[in-house]
């Protein structure tokens, strides 16, 4: 009865932590997507006014519609 109820112990916590190591890699997979998503830089084409965005990190990008470099819009 001992050894039935260690197992029982066992297969719980086992599965526990299972859930707790799928709802952690879900969550931080979502929050990683979400922020990549979030931080864009926008920009706005000096030549055919479109506005466009790209990932943080640039000043400067080619406009996707006439291929003008133009730098990031401040506000
Ligand atoms: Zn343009």
């Amino acid at each position: 009865m001992l050894e039935s109820d260690f197992a029982i112990l066992v297969y719980g916590v086992v599965v526990g932590f299972s859930f707790f190591g799928i709802w952690f890699f879900y969550d931080q997979r979502d929050h990683r997507r979400f922020e990549k998503e979030r931080r864009k830089v926008t920009f706005h084409c000096i030549r055919c006014s479109g506005i466009y965005s790209e990932s943080r990190g640039t000043s400067f990008c080619s406009c996707p519609m006439c291929g003008h470099e133009n730098g990031r819009l401040r506000f």
